[in-house]
């Protein structure tokens, strides 16, 4: 029974939705994604009384509202801080501080380097494809927010041959990176007939597929859509867990699958004020990724994008959190932290310093405990 997977608060949504059991088939990815929320009046109903009904009807109008049934189900509608709402429930500031900030809509500059309508080429060896426009829930920080409106994802395959030859015209490109949107919202046959065609050319060593369908959808990762991925290894699964909430028996299972299937999966946070903004929370976050073998890779500091705002937080609290966490847990638990320049500067790492100077033969170090420590290059270098 479905019911097992909801918590009570679940439930009580469950009977606003005036749904019974029998008609609710959990497991199915097909029945969570036509029974999705898709408007700030439906979300109203849903909440009844809890301090998150107050919701602004007019964001939606500019960034709509979608979110699957299972990922409603993880927010606690009692607390005026979940980070699962935060996430996803349309929130007033998106709107208004577009209006005061000088924010943009594509601060990487993304456009400067589409070299084909969706295939951005900013780096030398490796490319990202905006293969999707749909997700399974419309996150509120995302940075591609300007796409809702006006897709800017590959359509049809006349489109992906014409990437293929890009790709066949540049062979220093070894890395293609399925993204959008999310790739593993399309049908079956669309992706593994891309996913062919790119395979095809000999140059491309690695495909990556950024992908929140294990977070937002977990039940989309079935056993076809494992066998299908598994038959393009090697293929990396890059998700984007952002809350320890997030971590459930179906996203931990839907990662299990695709690591069983010799499908590595790494994920990427993006550090969101109210939600993951505090040591705790990202230390137990990072540390229950690695435990289900999914590598933390990347904590991105929140894009200056149009309609996110509210929900970056000052660099110098991202580089506070990785210098709590530093040497306290694990290597393998930690991302780097990053920032992907404006004016489409690219990825530029930010981490606490521990090299202090480097003179004439001679470094300086800061330890953990920040304690001073002398090192000497070796004979010979200056
Ligand atoms: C982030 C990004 C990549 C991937 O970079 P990695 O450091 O390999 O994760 C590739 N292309 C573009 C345009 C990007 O923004
Ligand atoms: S899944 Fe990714 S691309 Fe889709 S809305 Fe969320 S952040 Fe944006």
């Amino acid at each position: 029974m479905p019911v097992e997977f909801l918590n009570h608060k679940g439930l009580f949504l469950l009977m606003r939705i005036k749904m019974n059991e029998n008609s609710v088939n959990w497991h199915s990815w097909q029945w969570q994604v036509s029974n999705s929320i898709f408007s700030t009046r439906q979300l109203k109903m849903l909440l009844g009384d809890s301090p998150w009904a107050e919701l602004p009807q007019k964001v939606e109008k500019i960034y709509p509202v979608k979110i699957t049934p299972y990922y409603l189900s993880l927010v606690d509608p009692d607390d005026p801080n979940d980070p699962i709402a935060r996430q996803s429930f349309p929130d007033i500031e998106e709107i208004e501080t577009e209006v005061v900030q000088d924010s943009s809509e594509d601060p990487l500059n993304e456009h400067e380097h589409m070299v084909l309508p969706g295939l951005i080429h900013r780096y030398p060896d490796r490319v990202l494809l905006l293969a999707a426009h749909e997700c399974a829930v419309r996150c509120r920080h995302c940075n591609r927010k300007r796409t809702w409106r006006r897709p800017e994802a590959i359509r049809n395959m006349e489109q992906i041959d014409e990437v293929c030859r890009y790709l066949r015209e540049h062979p220093d490109i070894r890395e293609v990176i399925l993204s959008g949107g999310d790739p593993l919202m399309l049908p079956l046959e669309f992706l593994e007939q891309m996913l062919r065609k790119i395979k095809e050319v000999s140059s491309v060593e690695v495909i990556r597929i950024g992908t929140r369908v294990p977070v937002t959808l977990p039940m989309k990762i079935t056993e076809g859509l494992v066998d299908l991925l598994k038959r393009y290894r090697p293929l990396w699964v890059n998700t984007h867990f952002n809350h320890p909430l997030e971590i459930t028996k179906w996203s931990r299972r839907a990662c299990e699958m695709l690591l069983c299937a010799g499908i590595p999966v790494s994920n990427q946070t993006v550090l969101l004020k109210g939600v993951n903004d505090r040591t705790a929370v990202l230390k137990e976050l990072f540390t229950t990724l690695q435990a289900m073998m999914v590598r933390p890779y990347y904590l991105f500091q929140c894009d200056k994008v149009m309609g996110t705002d509210h929900f970056r937080v000052p660099l110098s609290i991202g580089i506070e959190i990785m210098e709590d966490l530093w040497c306290k847990i694990g290597g393998l638990c930690m991302p780097k932290f990053v920032v992907d320049l404006p004016e489409g500067g690219g990825k530029a790492l930010t981490m606490p310093r521990h090299l202090l100077a480097i003179h004439e033969g001679e470094a300086i170090f800061r330890t953990l405990e920040g304690r001073k420590v002398r090192y000497l290059e070796p004979a010979g270098s200056d």
